[in-house]
């Protein structure tokens, strides 16, 4: 099963056009949609979810019409959305049994069995007479990946899920996500680039509402091979170097500034070439750098 979106479009009340022709593929797997913050991400993480309606185009999770069949898509995702409100006094197992019963679960044993099952699959079941409220930020992810995964879905949508987590609290999150996306369709929204390049098969880059990247990283990294260029340089020379060279991004490192830049020869003496990493081809993408080649929607309209 795969999800097929075809030229998606929304256009907010205000005139905000969130998304614009947003053709995507998304096969069985972890897949990334990296963006910055305003780029649509979540107006198509919402659509897809059945909470708000897009403007035109379409989505089929497999024979699913994701737009119209709203029911049946509920029935067989699971959703993370970016913010999401527990109840600070429940305990995990007693909340995770109460949407185990609103999912439909209707056996008193069969629930308690689904329950247990996910508590120990995200590392809670040790945890699980705690009340929420005493969850830290990674404990509560986990917690809000075991309600994702109830009725065992075959999407599952995560929207911004390490944005606040401890690097430590990250690597746990990660490791429970990509065990789950090997046989489901996992779609992890988020505009930090290492979530994507650590557990991501595939993956898109949106921006101001449209898709300008699409495909494997590895892949799409190694097309900007040669392109990448760094130089440790003077903050005082920070914005010379701005407005001469295409700079995708700079970092301190030991008090000086290393810059990267995008050209496709050596830009001036002192540079040297690096080899590109996804974040390289994501700030040259997000900033206009990288020439992108048109999707077959865009070729075919
Ligand atoms: P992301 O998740 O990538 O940060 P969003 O999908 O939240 O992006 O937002 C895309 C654009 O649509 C932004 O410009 C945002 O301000 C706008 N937007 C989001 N929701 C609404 C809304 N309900 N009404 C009007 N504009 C919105």
């Amino acid at each position: 099963m795969e999800l097929r979106i075809e030229r998606l479009s929304k256009r907010y009340p205000n005139g905000t056009q969130a998304l614009q022709d947003v053709s995507l593929t998304v096969p069985l797997g972890m897949f990334g949609l990296l963006g910055p913050n305003g780029a649509g991400k979540s107006t198509l993480m919402r659509t897809l979810a059945t909470l708000q309606e897009a403007d035109s185009g379409s989505a089929f999770l497999g024979n699913i019409d994701v737009l119209k069949q709203k029911d049946e898509v509920r029935r067989i995702l699971g959703y993370l959305p970016q913010e999401f409100g527990l109840y600070p006094k429940i305990s995990a197992d007693a909340l995770l049994t109460h949407f185990a019963a609103l999912k439909g679960i209707s056996n008193a044993g069969e629930r308690r069995e689904v329950v247990r099952a996910l508590l120990q699959q995200t590392n809670l079941y040790e945890h699980r007479h705690t009340s929420l409220g005493n969850f830290s930020g990674g404990m509560k992810q986990r917690f809000g990946i075991a309600q994702a995964l109830l009725g065992n879905p075959r999407l599952i949508i995560v929207d911004e899920p390490t944005a606040g987590l401890d690097p430590e609290e990250r690597v746990r999150f990660h490791n429970l996500l990509s065990a789950i996306g090997e046989n489901i369709i996992v779609i992890l929204s988020t505009h930090i680039v290492s979530d994507v390049s650590d557990l991501c098969h595939q993956m898109a880059i949106i921006h101001q509402g449209r898709v300008v990247v699409n495909g494997e990283p590895a892949i799409l990294v190694a097309g900007i091979e040669g392109k990448i260029w760094k130089k440790s340089i003077e903050t005082s020379q920070l914005e010379s170097y701005r407005q001469r060279f295409q700079l995708i991004s700079t970092r301190l490192f030991g008090g000086r500034n290393i810059v990267h830049v995008y050209s496709d020869h050596l830009p001036e003496t002192g540079f040297e070439p690096v080899k590109p990493d996804l974040e390289d081809l994501y700030f040259a993408t997000i900033k206009g750098f990288t020439r992108t080649t048109p999707t077959l929607a865009e070729v075919v309209r």
